[in-house]
């Protein structure tokens, strides 16, 4: 089949365009750049060029008429979402907008979104289930639920000839097994990239945001998902629709939690470096566990983990992180 993959420069983006290349799908790899980087790109076609740029997005689309569209493209960091939430809106549903319109236009009726367990908030049941309430509490969260509605109305508008797959992921972490593929973020915020930048030096510190909340041992709670598996469920959610699935949103996690205290343990043991790791303050935002409900996922799509294991996440990633050195 021939994919078009918003994003597929980027991290996530770049493995999911990976696994579909190492099956023999077609990729289009559509991305500006601004976080991406060309050579993440290991099949297929880069087309270096944005979203908002609706007349490119049209031309591209129609000349490439692929049989589905995954859409990774995104702005993702929550604190700047706080201070510039006009970038997410734009970055994020204005642009999901465009491709929906241009998707329409060119008569593609496949897409596969990437959403998040932010449109949950603070989720009020642990595991959470996506028929729980979305209450996003940022303007990340925000822009990706108002995405959400906007497909759902959509496949309700267009009926079989639009449906689409969202996927909730959780705490994405890990890097391509083989190493050629992995998160560069030049400020990263998440822990398990931060706790093994400080084991290497390039950080001083990790900073443990806060240590009394309502958890075994006070520190927060998330289901850490390897990028791999991810991928994976990409894979079944493009078999799903070409096999005439209806719209859904499913969840994408593994369906229980370490907290921080237990991810910074393993990151010390898998590194061997007994790096500075500091007790501070809560992190604005941070619900104590969040935690996916995989069930649906499971029986609507079939997805069964294979790398469901807190050391082979920290190792490929820090296999990765000492690449980048
Ligand atoms: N965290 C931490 N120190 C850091 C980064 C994150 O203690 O340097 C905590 C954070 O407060 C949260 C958990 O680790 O409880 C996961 O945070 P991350 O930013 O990786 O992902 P999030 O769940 O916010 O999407």
């Amino acid at each position: 089949m021939k994919i078009f993959v918003t994003g597929g420069a980027g991290y996530i983006g770049s493995h999911v365009a990976k696994t579909l290349g190492d099956l023999g799908h077609d990729v289009l790899v559509y991305d500006n750049l601004s976080t991406g980087n060309e050579w993440a790109v290991l099949h297929g076609r880069l087309v270096v060029a944005g979203l908002e740029d609706k007349l490119t997005l049209a031309r591209v689309l129609k000349e490439y008429s692929p049989d589905a569209v995954m859409h990774f493209a995104a702005s993702i960091v929550v604190h700047e979402s706080v201070i510039s939430p006009i970038k997410y809106y734009l970055n994020n549903t204005a642009c999901t907008l465009n491709l929906i319109e241009a998707m329409l236009d060119a008569g593609v009726g496949r897409l596969i979104f990437s959403s998040t367990a932010a449109v949950y908030g603070i989720a009020q049941g642990v595991p959470v289930l996506e028929s729980a309430p979305l209450n996003p509490i940022n303007p990340y969260g925000s822009s990706k639920m108002m995405n959400e509605l906007i497909l759902r109305d959509a496949s309700g508008a267009y009926g079989g000839s639009f449906r689409h797959v969202s996927l909730r992921y959780f705490n994405v972490a890990g890097a391509d097994g083989e190493g050629r593929i992995g998160q560069v973020y030049k400020n990263a915020t998440h822990l398990i990239t931060r706790a093994l930048k400080t084991a290497k030096g390039e950080l001083d510190r990790l900073d443990i945001y806060g240590t009394d909340y309502p958890t075994p041992d006070g520190t927060c709670i998330r289901d850490y998902i390897h990028v791999e598996d991810l991928a994976h469920a990409h894979v079944l959610a493009l078999d799903y629709l070409s096999g005439g699935g209806e719209s859904v949103v499913l969840n994408c996690g593994y369906g229980h939690g370490f907290s921080v205290r237990e991810v910074v343990a393993e990151a010390k043991r898998v590194t061997g470096a007994d790096f500075n790791a500091v007790e501070c303050g809560r992190r604005e935002g941070d619900p104590p566990e969040l935690v996916a409900g995989n069930g649906k996922i499971k029986s609507v799509l079939g997805w069964k983990p294979v790398h469901d294991d807190l050391e082979y996440i920290i190792r490929t990633a820090w296999n990765w992180e000492k690449k980048l050195a």
